[in-house]
């Protein structure tokens, strides 16, 4: 994957920093099953014990680090994708900020630790990630690539796209008055269609020639969505597949949302919702 973009300033870089830390940290990630790329944060905030030190804003602008540089072109690259789509639909985008954290941080949702993986608060508009999720992609999940990478902050700001349409607030009002399955099938429609987003900026970054994707590029991506399918993180944890407890879709769905997204490049293809197959 080229990149020919110069970087969004939208990064605050709290790595390094203690804002909200649990004492020491270990820095290992543990990831929680069903919680990766989750949005669903009340089990979150309760995690960890609040008051561990006032949120302390970190760095804004374009980090110096490749990694750090990496998250802020594709940040770039999805602000310049969703003004466009935003622009079409006579709507006006504000872009979010991706905060960098290492093992834990505070977010306007709560405190959260490393061990959730990547997530978005839709009440201060920020994707949160701790970029050693990279290596566990990588290692635990066999999900390489830098496209890979770029998928997951795409699907983040995919959920942040959902919050300024209106989706996520419909889903938080349908939580008090659905079960936990029904409740459980709408969440893995919300995913579905982030992925679908993600798939969406992937082919509209392409027309505006943010990046090139090289050979293997898509694969990874479609790889790494199929690697953190709800099925496959289930077999893995517990050798069987309970289809009720899903949040996130099968690896099939997943995969099959986020090519959608990248084939089509028409938002009114990613109608999760109102789909027939869900
Ligand atoms: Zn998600």
């Amino acid at each position: 994957m080229q990149w020919f973009g110069k970087g969004s300033g939208n990064v605050e870089d709290r790595r390094g920093m203690s804002g909200g830390a649990i004492g020491g940290g270990i820095g290992v990630i543990v990831v929680i099953i069903g919680m990766l790329f989750g949005t669903d944060l009340t089990g979150l905030v309760s995690q960890l014990p609040a008051g561990g030190g006032t949120a302390t804003a970190g760095k804004r602008g374009v980090p110096e680090d490749a990694a750090g540089k990496f998250v802020s072109g594709v940040l770039e690259s999805t602000d310049s994708v969703w003004i466009a789509q935003f622009n079409k639909m006579g709507k006006e985008y504000e872009p979010p900020t991706v905060t960098l954290f290492d093992n834990s941080v505070q977010s306007a949702c709560g405190n959260a630790s490393s061990a959730v993986g990547p997530f978005y608060c839709p009440a201060d508009h920020k994707v949160y990630i701790d970029l050693t999720f990279y290596q566990e992609l990588k290692d635990r999940f066999g999900a390489a690539g830098d496209f890979a990478q770029a998928y997951v902050i795409a699907h983040e700001v995919g959920h942040h796209v959902q919050n300024l349409l209106g989706i996520s607030e419909k889903m938080d009002q349908a939580r008090g008055q659905l079960s936990e399955k029904e409740y459980n099938k709408l969440s893995v429609k919300l995913e579905l269609q982030a992925d679908f987003f993600a798939g969406l900026w992937a082919h509209d970054a392409q027309n505006l020639k943010n990046f090139k994707l090289e050979a293997g590029d898509l694969e990874e991506a479609l790889n790494a969505a199929n690697a953190i399918g709800d099925d496959k993180l289930q077999k893995q944890a517990q050798g069987e597949v309970v289809p009720d407890a899903f949040t996130h879709g099968t690896s099939a769905q997943r995969m099959y949302w986020f090519k959608k997204g990248f084939d089509t490049g028409d938002i009114n293809e990613g109608d999760t919702f109102n789909s027939k197959d869900l």
